[in-house]
């Protein structure tokens, strides 16, 4: 937020270090199918294990990377096409939406930043936020609602740390 000169110096410094140190993020389209992206949750019957992230979450800005959620920290879930009554409409009107759900409080996450609370046209619906990375605003990343305790990062919005 300083003017000073050597602001614009301190900044190139900054982002050459990263760059040596980010991860590179690979975007959900690059791998043939989500089951790449997941694996079972630990859970002492492998039949309702969740499936979880199997990769570090990352932002997908180029010469970001911002670790968003350590591996195996989100569940996936597959959103229905119809909303829930409780829930308002989606983002998009895509018919289906694989987020990964993260629970229960933002510090679950290694970074994330929040918009400022939305409100919804659902009458009783708590207002909405929208997830962006923390460190280049990057975003909608996803959402989640005040006051609750599940986060949803869409699926397609986020980076992966394949390597
Ligand atoms: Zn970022």
């Amino acid at each position: 937020m300083s003017s000073e000169p050597k602001q614009a110096d301190i900044w190139a410094a900054l982002q050459a270090s990263s760059r040596r140190t980010r991860p590179v993020a690979v975007l959900k389209s690059s791998f043939t199918s989500s089951d790449e992206l997941l694996v079972a949750g630990p859970s002492s019957d492998e039949k309702t294990a969740p499936r979880v992230n199997k990769y570090d979450l990352l932002c997908p800005r180029e010469g970001c990377g911002s670790v968003i959620l350590k591996a195996q920290v989100g569940k996936w879930v597959s959103l229905e096409p119809t909303p829930h009554p409780a829930l308002p409409a989606l983002p998009s009107e895509s018919p289906d939406v694989d987020c990964w759900l993260v629970m229960p409080n933002p510090m679950a996450f290694e970074n994330i930043g929040f918009s400022r609370a939305v409100p919804t046209t659902t009458p009783g619906v708590p207002k909405k936020k929208l997830l962006a990375c923390a460190e280049c605003d990057l975003g909608p990343l996803g959402w989640c609602f005040e006051g609750g305790s599940e986060y949803w990062l869409v699926s397609d919005r986020v980076g992966y740390r394949s390597a």
